[in-house]
């Protein structure tokens, strides 16, 4: 197969919404009025966004049509059991609670499980669980591979140290560890997938302990995808037998349906046992809503049930996929150096490498992110020492990120090979005059999450001068 060849779509397209490009002096002002900082633009003034994959992807005539379907009584509506029933038959799992976004399943269960000082282990944690964890008085622990770190193409670099978790719970104590957590895929590890064998290893660990097993399971079905690929002995199971069996080894999982849900807003709580279910509606009941729609509409419970079963098929997974990892050889083919192999929602370059004269104290990450949108109208987001740097409270001098990448985040059924073409030749044009690129300073920000209000500041690279 020609290694450049984009996956042909299962799918036409019915519904079009314009975008388009700005002239280049109004992109400049832009940037000038956002302070440099992508979070500040209107959307109106994005070319291509790749901020996230999150809520951002193209709906099917079948969930529009569901939309229409929704039940918007108050309790018992036809459109939750429509979707209970439909979770309950991927997931296995005997209590399905609907909330509006992942964050509060995150919440509910958390208040539900946590002690004060109590730990919670994850191959690693997402941003907002890792919060979560810690509002609730809990002590959030990332146990990613050590192949994670490496820059070998391994298939399973999202998986969980099983050997420092077994170390952990010798050393703290089951009775500290309220429940581990198996983030599928690895989204702050690149979106890379976890193996079966690890969640089964995971699994009997928690069991030999009797600590709680649990999904945050956002990006699951992509994950089922990569171990039909990758796995040995799942080459002739279908993604449905996949995903029941992953589920199998869980007492519970937390869902964003903002991602492989397909739909714009939407998350659940799936857990087995009896009397958490009950804590968790306890609560659930006071922050979000009645346990039939959690903080959901009726007609966006039932676009994310049709939603979940179209993520179940393999045509759209091989698309999906496919467009990423086709997407990452376009890059590197236009110079930028990119994490490998090419995780499952969106490809990372490394800024550090792409623009090494630029410091990280002066932020090369933003530097690429700021360039994207001159040259392009494209929006990426920094990860790096933006997102994670900051200022020692004790000797005051910067913390700098492992390392600088920029995320270019694909939405789902949303952008087709042309639009990334594009970004790929955007990246390519700035590549080939790196060395007219500065980098930023800060001029004010946040104690906490300082990158989504963080005003910045262009420097000039040496010798030429930044109007
Ligand atoms: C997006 C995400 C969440 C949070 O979900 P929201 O719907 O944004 O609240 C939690 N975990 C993972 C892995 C995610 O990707």
């Amino acid at each position: 197969m020609d290694k450049f060849k984009h996956p042909a779509e299962p799918f036409r397209i019915k519904a079009v919404e314009p975008i388009a490009l700005l002239p280049r002096e109004k992109r400049e002002e832009v940037l000038r009025a956002a302070k440099y900082n992508v979070f500040k633009i209107k959307a109106q003034d994005i070319y291509i966004d790749l901020l996230t994959d999150s809520g951002t992807g193209a709906m099917s005539n079948q969930q529009w049509a569901a939309l229409m379907m929704g039940d918007e009584s108050y309790a018992g509506a036809r459109s939750f059991y429509r979707f209970e029933s439909i979770v309950r038959d991927i997931t296995g799992k005997k209590h399905i609670i609907p909330t509006h976004q992942g964050r509060v399943a995150e919440n509910v269960l958390f208040s539900s499980i946590l002690k004060k000082g109590d730990y919670i282990p994850n191959n690693t944690h997402f941003d907002t669980t890792r919060a979560n964890v810690s509002h609730k008085g809990g002590i959030p622990i990332d146990f990613p591979c050590p192949e994670a770190s490496s820059d070998e193409e391994l298939p399973f670099k999202g998986n969980m140290d099983t050997l420092r978790l077994r170390r952990f719970i010798e050393e703290k104590g089951a009775d500290r560890i309220p429940a581990v957590f198996m983030t599928v895929t690895n989204n702050s590890m690149g979106g890379q997938p976890v193996s079966m064998s690890n969640i089964r290893e995971t699994a009997a660990l928690c069991k030999e302990n009797g600590i709680l097993f649990f999904f945050d399971c956002a990006r699951y079905a992509e994950n089922c995808y990569f171990i039909k690929q990758y796995e040995p002995g799942y080459q002739n199971k279908s993604i449905k037998e996949i995903a029941l069996e992953l589920f199998s080894y869980a007492d519970g999982a937390l869902m964003s349906a903002k991602k492989d849900g397909l739909a714009n807003m939407g998350g659940f709580a799936a857990v087995n046992d009896d009397d958490l279910a009950r804590r968790i509606i306890e609560l659930l009941i006071i922050i979000e809503g009645f346990p039939t729609y959690g903080g959901m509409s009726g007609r966006d419970i039932d676009a994310v049930a049709v939603g979940l079963q179209e993520a179940l098929n393999e045509d759209y997974l091989e698309y999906r996929i496919g467009q990423v990892a086709y997407f990452g050889r376009i890059l590197e083919r236009a110079g930028a150096p990119i994490i490998k192999p090419s995780g499952g929602h969106a490809i990372f370059i490394d800024a550090a490498r792409f623009l090494p004269h630029i410091p990280n104290r002066h932020f090369p990450g933003q530097a690429l992110t700021v360039e994207l949108y001159r040259e392009g109208g494209i929006r990426a987001v920094e990860i790096g020492s933006l997102m994670f740097g900051g200022y020692d409270p004790n000797t005051g001098e910067e913390i700098h990120a492992a390392r600088e990448l920029v995320r270019l985040a694909v939405p789902r059924r949303v952008y087709t090979a042309s639009h990334l073409d594009y970004v790929a030749e955007i990246v390519g044009r700035i590549g080939n005059r790196k060395d007219q690129i500065g980098g930023f300073k800060i001029t004010r920000q946040a104690t906490y999450l300082r990158h989504f209000t963080v005003e910045l500041d262009e420097i000039a690279p040496k010798g030429i001068s930044v109007k």
